[in-house]
């Protein structure tokens, strides 16, 4: 079932423009943390692609002892366990990444513990005999526990022994997983390889002091050979770069220049296959980073013509193979893609996925074994599709709604954060200059919208305009949003609202009726039962929305209790519970102008407003503050609670400003955001507003 708590409403553009630097490359990532963990010293890993699935990787590397030092998000410090890693308590979870599975699965046959490896549902049903095979020919103990040779594998202690072995199907995966398996191996590993796959472990292998011998399709490996720890530059993932190469190929008027990308030429297939359909696009290879080639592409949009793309071709385009078929969906003619049968056992059978996305599209197709015949059309119409758990699904589909008559939807886009977070940002970016000369009706439409689903039944209040202004305030927790929404709301005489209170209203009743939080079914019943209702208290130049809960407004020191800190988050990731305050919160909004604080104000509840801000500091300085306002809080839990949540959970607004109050005082960052009101339009008087 899709999962439509996460979507994207994908306007119409007329072309795409701009200058576009994509996050780092995936399979780089994962395999420069591997090896670095396994290497002796510390090791640099600089534009890491901090997506969930490298994330995992990272984290399967630090409960294996690992020490790694986070300079950032994307600046890693790593030391290496130089090839003997420590048993992980657990099972390790590979989530939605069968490049970590594989890989890793290479690496823990010849670590002297045992270990399971488990993933997401879409990983669970991918198989897993391709890497078993050759694996137990080295002498590994390895078996796949679910049906069909799929996960979890299970991995015993066990000692290695170089093999031949010729690769059955194209893959990187396999390749590395057997080349990784054979840096632990006695003698030699000798792979054959029919068709050339994207050679990232060989070259990174290199960077860390192990030579690989490679000609004439066979790549050959030493076993016992030490890695050296080494300094890393993950140049930007082609495969992100992709969706915006083929959106401004195939979309007339279009320019883009895409800069620090790689450009290993196992990896640009789609480039050759661009230009063979008449697209114009320079590419420049600018350095190499420890072997890496890196640089810039020049693109600009033209009416394409239909392809073949199939037999070899195949391997050195597979992850983009999505973004193909729109392009091809674009194309003059009946573009037709075989032998990709791969597709099938992806992050999702990417060929079902395709096919159904574009007849929803409008989009005529036909369903191949291998493949699909796709004919093109210059617009399609506008669909709500579903990415089937698959981020490239939905990327590519996001790139075919700029072309419908109207707005579209994907829903269930969190997975683009496995590959490419940022995403929905640079399509507003490289977007936002089209929109002008569209279709009139479409302009009505927001952008975007980003964010969870507003719920199904909330009141008609969600659909009516907002008569006044509201200001959105969300952020982590202790980042100074009461604070600075309270002066706010002094300075504009707009009415201070603190929905985190009223979660805490909530939670307060319901633990007082002696109702045990965790148990989902009995506190939706008992908030069904609680009257709750608004007042808005006016003082001097303040004016504020207090809760009360049966008639009765609990104390400060009873909303602010250990107990209720323990608990709101709880509460507050019970789904029929927001659903039950959504109408409630936006009800005010028609009463009064309002300065609204929270997690899901921007996203959820009011997220036609035009003026949205995320505060946020770093965690030190927020358990600081909590401290210092002697109350007993965990603030690192309950943000994780808050993020993590399926429900409306806590994320930066596409739309909104984000502001860190690590440094500044609470009186500069009420400044910054006075003045960017200011220059957006809302008139600001003491006491008044226009
Ligand atoms: O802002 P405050 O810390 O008082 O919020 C308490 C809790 O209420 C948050 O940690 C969060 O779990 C929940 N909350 C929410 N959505 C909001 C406001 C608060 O989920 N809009």
């Amino acid at each position: 079932m899709a999962n439509t708590n996460s979507y994207l409403i994908v306007e119409p553009a007329a072309f795409i423009k701009g200058e576009v630097t994509v996050p780092g490359d995936k399979s780089i990532s994962h395999r420069a943390v591997m090896l670095a963990s396994l290497a002796r010293g510390r090791s640099s890993i600089r534009n890491f692609l901090p997506s969930e699935d490298c994330l995992c990787t990272l984290r399967a590397f630090e409960a294996m002892g690992v020490s790694v030092e986070k300079q950032g998000k994307t600046h890693l410090i790593i030391e290496g366990k130089s090839g003997v890693l420590f048993p992980p308590f657990e099972a390790i979870d590979c989530g939605n990444s069968g490049t970590m599975m594989r890989l890793l699965a290479g690496i823990l046959t010849a670590q002297p513990f045992y270990s399971k490896l488990i993933g997401d549902y879409s990983l669970s049903k991918r198989p897993m005999s391709r890497i078993i095979e050759p694996l137990r020919m080295m002498g590994a103990k390895i078996r796949a526990d679910g049906p069909k040779d799929t996960p979890p594998l299970i991995i015993e202690p066990s000692t290695l022994k170089g093999i031949e072995y010729r690769l059955p199907i194209p893959s990187a995966q396999v390749k590395s997983c057997i080349l990784l398996a054979g840096l632990f191996a006695s003698g030699v590993t000798r792979i054959i390889e029919p068709v050339a796959s994207r050679d990232h472990t060989e070259r990174l292998l290199e960077q860390f002091g192990v030579r690989t011998i490679r000609e004439k399709g066979e790549i050959i490996l030493h076993g016992g050979m030490k890695l050296e720890a080494t300094d890393i530059e993950v140049p930007g993932d082609f495969s992100s770069a992709a969706f915006w190469i083929g959106a401004a190929a195939a979309i007339p008027h279009s320019e883009l220049r895409v800069r620090s990308i790689g450009l290993n030429p196992t990896r640009t297939g789609l480039l050759n296959i661009l230009l063979r359909m008449g697209a114009q696009i320079e590419e420049s290879i600018e350095s190499y980073s420890k072997g890496e080639p890196i640089g810039s592409l020049w693109v600009r949009g033209n009416k394409l013509r239909a392809t073949v793309i199939q037999g070899e071709e195949i391997v050195g385009v597979i992850d983009e193979i999505p973004i193909l078929a729109v392009v091809g969906a674009l194309a003059d003619g009946v573009t037709e893609i075989r032998n990709a049968q791969e597709l099938r056992v992806k992050e999702s059978d990417r060929i079902k996925a395709i096919v159904t996305n574009l007849r929803a599209f409008g989009v005529e197709v036909e369903e191949l074994v291998d493949g699909m015949r796709i004919k093109g059309k210059n617009t399609v119409q506008a669909a709500r599709v579903e990415s089937f758990g698959d981020h490239r699904i939905a990327m590519a589909f996001s790139i075919l709604a700029l072309r419908a008559n109207k707005a579209s939807r994907i829903d269930d886009v969190d997975c683009i954060a496995t590959s490419y977070p940022g995403f929905q940002e640079d399509l507003r970016a490289l977007t936002q200059s089209s929109t002008e000369g569209w279709a009139e009706e479409t302009k009505k439409i927001k952008n975007f919208i980003m964010g969870s689903q507003k719920f199904a039944k909330a009141t008609e209040l969600e659909k009516k305009e907002l008569p006044y202004p509201v200001i959105t305030i969300d952020g982590t927790t202790a980042s100074g949003k009461s604070t600075v929404a309270k002066e706010i709301a002094k300075v504009l005489g707009f009415t201070y609202f603190n929905t985190g209170a009223l979660y805490r209203a909530v939670t307060w009743k319901i633990l007082a009726l002696g109702y045990d939080v965790h148990d989902e079914e009995k506190a939706v019943e008992a908030c069904r039962k609680l009257n709750l209702r608004c007042v808005i208290r006016k003082e001097d130049s303040f004016s504020q929305a207090s809760i009360l809960v049966d008639d009765q407004q609990p104390l400060e020191k009873e909303l602010r209790s250990p107990e209720v800190n323990e608990a709101v988050s709880i509460v507050a990731s019970y789904r029929k519970i927001r659903e039950w305050l959504l109408p409630f919160q936006r009800e005010l909004a028609y009463k009064e102008p309002l300065v609204v604080e929270g997690r899901d104000i921007g996203t959820v509840v009011f997220p036609e407003s035009p003026y949205k801000f995320f505060l946020d500091a770093n965690l030190e300085e927020r358990e600081k503050r909590r401290e210092e306002q002697g109350e007993r809080d965990n603030v690192a839990q309950r943000d994780r609670l808050d993020i993590l949540r399926s429900s409306a959970p806590l994320l930066c607004p596409v739309d909104a400003v984000k502001l860190d109050t690590t440094k500044p005082s609470a009186q500069k960052v009420v400044e910054k955001i006075l003045d960017i009101l200011w220059k957006k339009g809302l008139t600001i008087s003491r006491g008044k507003m226009d």
